[in-house]
Order: structure tokens, then sequence, then C-alpha cells
């Protein structure tokens, strides 16, 4: 039996949220029913990524179509259902016009997966991107998507919606792909993912993120580092995992700080063109910093 883990100091984060925008964003998420990753995950960087941190740069990752999803991966808090309530018509125009107020510089839409609707929700997705951006051009936009089932039309359609960034999670080594997320997900659709987006629109950034700390070995860990590179996704971000809550799979291990930044280390070597690595770092952690600093602009 493993001894009881604490939460180490480097996990414990001190800043209470606070500033204008934070309270702008939460008002309005509010007035339109609007749902964020940041606050459904309990995201430590709250603070930092809607206020904008020292650079000023603000970020805020909003998730579309509901708050319930088709799927249960055994790390997220997100709430399952088979039969989730019917999109809502207005969230493109909504969500639009609140994140163009809002002042952000870098904005992240993600999704429940929708695996009952026909087209996972592609549509949906891509018309919330196009309203944005004919409205606040000025803002960079990032999706993250689930895998649409495998269905390449669908991944196109929010691909082609004028977005700057392609995110999709493998969230995990190949070997704990089945322990850790929704069977229907794996590890081959989700680079066949990343590898379309690349191919119909080379132009865009393409994204993922793996979770440190479920049972993983290193090797493992680089085998996927590699497989990423060999379908010339760009950007990588590591994170430690955290249990959300007791009925979540266990936290394995707290992958110490130095590890972290060997795999930043590793994901230079290996030709990321940026690679996010830290026990807090998270899919859009202060992503707008580094995008708008050295890539997009
Ligand atoms: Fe939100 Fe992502 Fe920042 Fe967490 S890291 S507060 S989820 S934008
Ligand atoms: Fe959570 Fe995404 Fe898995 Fe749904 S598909 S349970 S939102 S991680």
């Amino acid at each position: 039996r493993k001894p009881y883990q604490r939460l180490p100091e480097w996990l414990k984060t001190k800043k209470v949220p606070s500033g204008t925008n934070f309270a702008r964003i939460k008002r309005d998420l509010r007035g339109f029913n609007l749902h964020t990753v940041c606050e459904e995950a309990r995201c430590p960087n709250i603070g930092d990524c809607w206020g904008g941190g020292e650079h000023q740069t603000a970020t805020a990752t909003i998730m579309l179509m509901g708050d319930e999803c088709t799927r249960g991966c055994r790390f997220c808090s997100v709430k399952t259902s088979r039969t989730p309530n019917p999109l809502d018509p207005n969230e493109p125009e909504n969500v639009a016009h609140a994140i163009s107020k809002w002042g952000l510089d870098y904005v992240v839409l993600t999704s429940v997966d929708r695996d009952d609707l026909s087209d996972g929700g592609s549509e949906h997705f891509a018309k919330t991107i196009r309203l944005l951006k004919e409205k606040a051009p000025h803002i960079l936009v990032e999706c993250l998507t689930g895998d649409f089932q495998g269905d390449l039309d669908d991944v196109t359609k929010v691909a082609s919606s004028g977005l700057d960034v392609y995110a999709h999670n493998i969230e995990t080594v190949e070997a704990l792909t089945s322990y850790v997320r929704d069977r229907r997900a794996t590890f081959r659709q989700s680079l066949n993912v990343l590898e379309h987006v690349k191919k119909i629109k080379p132009s865009l950034i393409t994204k993922t993120s793996i979770m440190l700390g479920v049972g993983e070995t290193d090797e493992e860990v680089l085998d996927a580092m590699k497989a990423l590179r060999k379908i010339n996704v760009d950007c990588v971000t590591l994170g430690q995992y955290m249990r959300p809550t007791k009925r979540h799979m266990k936290v394995h291990e707290y992958v110490k700080p130095e590890k972290f930044d060997y795999w930043a280390k590793v994901g230079d070597d290996l030709g990321f063109l940026y690679t996010a690595s830290g026990p807090l770092v998270r899919s859009s952690y202060k992503a707008g910093e580094f995008y708008i600093g050295n890539i997009l602009r």
C-alpha cells in the first residue's frame, strides 16, 4: 500500500482571484448562462488567467454546448449524461458578444463531447468562432475539441472556421488511454484528428496536452511525444493530474518540478515550437502570453 500522499508545496496556490476583469467576466458568465472550464474544473490558475497576470494577457476557456458530456473520462469533473440538453441556438451569438467585450487577448473555446449530435456539434462550434472573429478580429482564438468520434469532416468544419490554434488533447500515453479516457476515445483516433488539421490547414498551430502522474512510464511519455512530432504537432503541454473528487481516479504520483523541466527540454530537443511543462500547467495556461509573444504576432 502506498503511503498517503499529501499535496506537495509546489502545487499549492496562494493567490485569491480578484480584479475588475475577473469580476466582469464572472458577471457576464452568469448573465449569458455560459460555462468556463476555469470554474468547472476549479482551475488553480484562474486569477492569473482572467486577470491577465503580470504580462496582462488575459485568457479564459469557455465551454460550449452545455455542461453535460456524453462521455465519462475518469479524470474529468464534468457531469455525464446520455441525453444532454439540446443546443442553445443563441449560444454562438451570446458567446461571441460576451467575449468581444471582455478585453481578452486570447480565448480558448472548448466543449463537452456531444456524441448525441449527428455532427458532434462541429457546426455550432464553427459558427461561434466565425461570429467571434467578425466581432473581434484582434482576439486570438484557440479551439480545444473532442475527437468527433474520428469523423474528419467535423474536424474540417472547425479547422476552417477562422481560428488560430487547434488543440485536441491526447490526455495520456497510449497504454493508459483506455483506463484514463472514456472507452470511445483512442490514442490513434486523437492523433488522426491532429494530423488531419495540419494536413488541411498547415498554417494552423496544432497543440495537445498530456497529464502526468497517472501511472505512465518515462518511456511511454517519450514515445507519445515522438508520435506527436511525427504528425507535426506544434505545441505540447504537460501538467500534473489532480484528482477533482474522491470519485475520480487516484493520483499515482506527484511528479517533481525538476521532472517537468526535464520534459520541457525533451520537448525542445524534439523540435516542438513550444513545450509548456510544469506541475500547474494546464492545456490553456497562459497560452495567450506565449502565442502572442512568440508565434502568432
Ligand atoms: Fe482557465 Fe485554462 Fe487558465 Fe485554468 S489554465 S484558468 S482552465 S484558461
Ligand atoms: Fe470531460 Fe472531455 Fe472526457 Fe467529456 S470528453 S468527460 S468533457 S474530458
